[in-house]
This record gives structure tokens, C-alpha cells and sequence, in this order.
């Protein structure tokens, strides 16, 4: 099959980047770069697992559980069912991170799903700690996974619990918290596009309002931030002020940072004092 066959495929099923996303999936199964992809047009790709892939991403199968592997800041994730897929967006909270943690710092990442914010940040942070919250165990697994095949596994570890339960963490244990966690409203959920219905609903329904885990971590959680320490949450585009209303509510001031669309996308609190 060629390539400009493959693209028609995934095009006629729909998918917006057939181009990029035939491109990948050649690249991914058959070892050839897009480079030599386009040079060589008439090339046939015949690899019955690019086939079976081809196959699963009309069904609107995400790209990334097909592969198992994703991409995220500098690093390569295995992804799978049990996981959010990492998103470029979230690399804000890494790069804050990454630049503002003190020296020997120690963070929670809670909701860590793959793992992809805490692992990044202890990878570019050679110096810090970190703890991954997830419901899971098999999540949690993954991360634990992520985190050694990222070589940063000494200074990781998972904790699996519910986040709505009890805080399982000792009072003033982290320089900061960060967090994504699940903030899309119960009633819009459902009516997401469809690769979404593959991931876990856990990881996105954030309730009926969509703030029920940033409210449970502002008010069962931040007994164990330090003082001078700092919250990340990535947020929802619409939830700026909602978050900002909440930080003031529990004592935290609040700053905003937007994404590359230029959304609101990440919130930083700190205590006021
Ligand atoms: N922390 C993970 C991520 O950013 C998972 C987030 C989630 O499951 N809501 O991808």
C-alpha cells in the first residue's frame, strides 16, 4: 500500500492529520522516516501490523494506544487504556516546574496517570523527589513503569489512592503540588469527540461543576504544602475564573498562564501571607 494510498484511507474514515498521522504510522511499523516517506512515493509499506493499525484508527482508535508509546516534553511514554495520553499543554506544568522548584525539592503530582508530569520534571530536576497520586493499580504501575524507563525510578514512587479520600500525606511533605486532574463537566463529557471515548473516563469527568478535585485538593491537601510552596493545576479553558475564585476562598493567590492555542490553561498558587 502506498502512502498516498494510506492517506486517503484514514481521510475518507475522517481523521483530520491523515498526512501526518499516515506518515507516523509508517515510520512507526516500517522504520522509514517522513523524510524518505515523501522522497519516495511510489513505495509499497506492506507490514500486516500497520495494516491491523490502519484498521483500528478508522475506528477512531487513538494513534497513540495503537503505537503503546507517546511523546511528552523530551520523553517517550508507554501509554495504554489505563492512562490519560499525555498532551502538549500539560508540558506547561513540567517547564513551571522545571525552573521554579527550590533546590532538592520534593513534589506531588497528584492524579499522576502515566506519570508524565512528575517523570519529565525529575528527569530535567536531577535533584528533586517526587510522589505520584493515582486511583489505579494499575496506573499507578504504569507511572511506576514510566519512571524507570525514564531512569528516574529511585526518585520515584507511586501511591495508590483516592484522591477524594483521605490525604495519605504528611503535614508540610512537598515544596509543591501539581496536578491535573480530571475538570471536564459530567454533562459535556459524553459529548467530547470520539478518540476521547477511549480514554478513561476517570480521567476526565471532573464532576458536576468540573472543580470537584481542584476544591478536594485545596481543602484536604495543602496541610501538607509547605508554607512558601506552590500549587500547579492545569486547567480548563473556561475555568480561570472558578479556580481563581476558589484559591482566594482557601487563602492561595492565584496567576494564570495560557497555552499555545492561548487559552487559560494553568493556574500557579501560592499562600498569601
Ligand atoms: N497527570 C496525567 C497527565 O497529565 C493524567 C491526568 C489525568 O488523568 N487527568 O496526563
Amino acid at each position: 500500500m502506498t502512502y498516498a494510498r494510506i492517506c486517503e484511507i484514514l481521510m475518507d474514515a475522517g481523521i483530520e492529520n491523515a498526512d501526518f498521522e499516515a506518515a507516523l504510522m509508517i515510520n512507526f511499523f516500517c522504520g522509514k522516516s517522513r523524510a524518505e516517506v515523501l522522497a519516495f512515493p511510489d513505495a509499497d509499506y506492506s507490514d500486516k501490523k500497520l495494516f491491523e493499525a490502519i484498521d483500528k484508527r478508522c475506528e477512531r482508535y487513538p494513534l497513540q494506544y495503537i503505537f503503546g508509546e507517546w511523546y511528552f516534553y523530551g520523553e517517550t511514554y508507554t501509554v495504554n487504556e489505563n492512562c490519560l495520553i499525555p498532551r502538549p499543554d500539560t508540558e506547561l506544568l513540567v517547564e513551571y516546574a522545571i525552573k521554579n522548584l527550590p533546590h532538592k525539592a520534593r513534589f506531588a503530582d497528584l492524579c499522576t496517570g502515566s506519570g508524565c508530569i512528575a517523570v519529565s520534571t525529575l528527569v530535567h530536576r536531577p535533584d528533586t523527589t517526587a510522589v505520584g497520586l493515582d486511583l489505579f493499580p494499575k496506573t499507578a504501575e504504569l507511572a511506576v513503569h514510566n519512571a524507570e524507563r525514564n531512569g528516574v525510578s529511585e526518585r520515584f514512587e507511586a501511591v495508590c489512592s483516592d484522591l477524594l479520600g483521605e490525604n495519605p500525606f504528611k503535614e508540610n511533605e512537598f515544596d509543591a503540588i501539581i496536578s491535573n486532574p480530571p475538570y471536564i463537566r459530567t454533562s459535556v463529557v459524553d459529548t467530547l469527540e470520539e478518540e476521547l471515548f477511549s480514554e478513561p473516563r476517570a480521567a476526565l469527568d471532573g464532576g458536576e461543576d468540573g472543580l470537584v478535585f481542584y476544591k478536594k485538593i485545596l481543602s484536604d491537601y495543602t496541610g501538607s504544602l509547605k508554607n512558601e510552596g506552590f500549587i500547579l493545576f492545569e486547567i480548563g479553558y473556561d475555568q480561570k475564573k472558578d479556580i481563581a475564585e476558589l484559591a482566594d476562598f482557601y487563602g492561595f493567590g492565584c496567576e494564570v498562564q495560557k497555552d499555545l492555542s492561548g487559552n487559560p490553561r494553568m493556574t500557579i498558587l501560592k499562600k498569601k501571607h
